[in-house]
């Protein structure tokens, strides 16, 4: 097999990826392409990106071996990954830091994103205050109202919250809202990406700054567990947490990946977020992927119990590795992510995030159905803290 080098220079992963933004921008991406390019094996600037994945995040999360569980359905180990344990709650950060990083080696003094239930913006703000830097985020007003605490979050970390009131009020009205930001302040602002999504470098790059999940687990799946893993499975919304943890193993040809979409009230029902199972090649957020969309090309509702998962695309890449047949894609809905997030918290003692949930309940079915000796290895993307009202809601519980 010949070993993997996507993308290509120009940012494509077969016929997904490339850069479609306004003319304006290309000079920004190419500045950024570059530095990505002097930086990404520049000695000094990975000592500080580890450095701080270590003081700041408090990495190496753990891997954990999760054995009642196991034992009880009786088939493969489950293991997870515990990004649930990094300051901040998720691995949203480690991208954050890396492009920090960046932008303070290019000189940039304002940062700004787009957050759709706030939880990059709350990574974005929490950098920006870390460094100094001046942030600001943009996300819909439906969102901001829905997302009070996040909101509020931002705030106490020193960002300014931009409530958008274009379209949909949501994350796709915030995206374009962003764009136009770093359109007109291109010289002085430096725009943090929160998933391996975007224009070119920064599915690429978001992946690389990722993958110190996946670099740590083939370290420590050995020494922990006695053999690497022979399946990984990550919930999926627009798919950072998953290339983190897939791509240090794509050359491992016999480590199977499983990617999870959001099923929301199910795929019939149209209430879900399953980019790659129920959608079709499209343009969004700069790149060519799988996009729900209706047959006019207009970005389609989505819906998930789970915010992060709440993405109507996904990352360039996922497109690839599902039509090249490496990855595969399934799906679990929000009935099936809310047994699994009950099941965690009592056989575990491990409260997951509800995106967290769909790859866990994912493993479960999985498990039964494999040996005693095969290990499945789940990325536990975030903490579930910050998902205790709606699962409360759920239940019919008022907090
Ligand atoms: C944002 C988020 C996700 C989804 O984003 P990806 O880019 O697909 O990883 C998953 N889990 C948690 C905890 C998140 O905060």
């Amino acid at each position: 097999m010949e070993p993997y080098n996507l993308p290509d220079g120009d940012g494509h992963f077969g016929r997904f990826g490339g850069s479609f933004v306004a003319e304006t921008l290309v000079h920004a991406l190419d500045e950024l392409k570059a530095a990505y390019a002097r930086y990404r094996n520049d000695p000094e600037f990975l000592r500080e990106f580890h450095y701080e994945l270590k003081h700041f995040v408090g990495r190496p999360s753990p891997v954990y071996h999760a054995k009642r569980w196991s034992e009880h359905l009786g088939g493969a180990q489950i293991w997870f990954k515990r990004e649930d344990l990094n300051h901040t709650g998720a691995h949203k950060v480690n991208n954050c830091i890396g492009q920090i990083l960046l932008a303070r080696r290019l000189g940039k003094q304002r940062i700004i994103a787009e957050t759709g239930a706030g939880q990059h913006g709350v990574a974005t703000a929490t950098v920006a205050a870390r460094y100094g830097l001046e942030c600001v985020v943009y996300m819909g007003s439906e969102d901001v109202r829905r997302q009070a605490s996040n909101v509020y979050r931002m705030k106490l970390l020193g960002a300014t919250v931009v409530p958008v009131e274009s379209g949909s009020r949501t994350l796709k009205d915030a995206l374009n809202e962003a764009m136009r930001d770093w359109v007109t302040n291109v010289e002085n602002t430096f725009y943090i990406i929160g998933t391996v999504a975007g224009p070119h470098p920064y599915p690429a790059m978001v992946r690389d700054f990722q993958s110190v999940i996946g670099n740590e687990c083939l370290e420590q799946m050995p020494e922990d567990a006695g053999a690497q893993p022979d399946v990984i499975v990550a919930a999926v919304g627009g798919g950072s947490n998953a290339m983190g943890i897939f791509y240090p193993y794509i050359n491992h040809a016999d480590v199977q990946f499983v990617g999870v979409e959001a099923a929301g009230r199910g795929l019939d029902s149209g209430a879900h977020a399953a980019s790659l199972n129920a959608g079709s090649v499209g343009v969004l957020h700069g790149n060519r992927t799988y996009v729900l969309q209706d047959d006019d090309g207009q970005v389609l509702a989505t819906h998930s119990i789970s915010a992060g998962l709440d993405y109507p695309g996904v990352g360039p890449e996922h497109a690839w590795l599902k039509d090249s047949g490496r990855a595969t894609y399934a799906t679990i809905t929000d009935d099936e992510a809310l047994q699994a997030f009950h099941d965690c918290c009592r056989f575990e003692g491990i409260m997951p995030a509800l995106e967290s949930s769909h790859a866990i309940a994912q493993a479960v079915k999985m498990a039964p159905t494999l040996s005693r000796d095969k290990i499945i290895l789940v990325n536990l993307s975030g903490r579930g803290d910050k998902d205790m009202h709606t699962v409360a809601e759920c239940s019919g519980i008022q907090l």
